[in-house]
């Protein structure tokens, strides 16, 4: 049996939280938050350093303050891969961060894909707003995903 881990406590309600096993940082019922300071904070502003606060807000306080919560949207999109056998994320590319917005529960995007045919992908191999899942290997995916589907298609005729 594993046994269960302690997580940081809610930073609201100092409600103690339950960790993932894989994870300590990572709470159940909860979100972690991570801030690398800013400008304007005169009590954590490391510049640089790679220093890193982490805190979890439960999600019954995440609710409860709601009023005092902005969502943004964006920074990068998924590319979708079409034209062959499995569509799926390889990789994104950059987007536009919308303006903060009020964050209601239950509010989150809907999963909004740039779909992209196999054939524009190596197109796009060093484009500096594109990030490949497969990195240097990209052009052994498109080969292997194209080989892939002419087996299906010949084989499903
Ligand atoms: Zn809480």
């Amino acid at each position: 049996m594993i046994e269960k881990q302690q997580s940081l406590p809610c930073i609201v309600c100092d409600k103690p939280l339950e960790a993932f096993p894989e994870y300590i940082l990572q709470p159940n019922d909860a979100v972690m938050c991570r801030t690398t300071g800013n400008y304007g904070s005169t009590v954590f502003d490391p510049i640089f350093t790679g220093d890193t606060l982490h805190f979890n807000i439960c999600d019954e306080c995440l609710v409860a303050k709601s009023d005092s919560i902005r969502m943004t949207t964006g920074g990068y999109q998924p590319v979708r891969v079409t034209g062959i056998k499995m569509p799926s994320i390889w990789g994104s590319r950059k987007a536009n961060i919308t303006e903060p917005e009020k964050w209601t529960l239950g509010e989150q995007s809907e999963l909004n894909p740039h779909n992209m045919h196999i054939s524009e992908v190596m197109a796009h191999a060093n484009d500096k707003d594109y990030s490949w899942n497969a990195g240097e290997d990209l052009g052994k995916w498109v080969n292997a995903a194209i080989a892939e589907t002419l087996e299906h298609v010949f084989k499903t005729e």
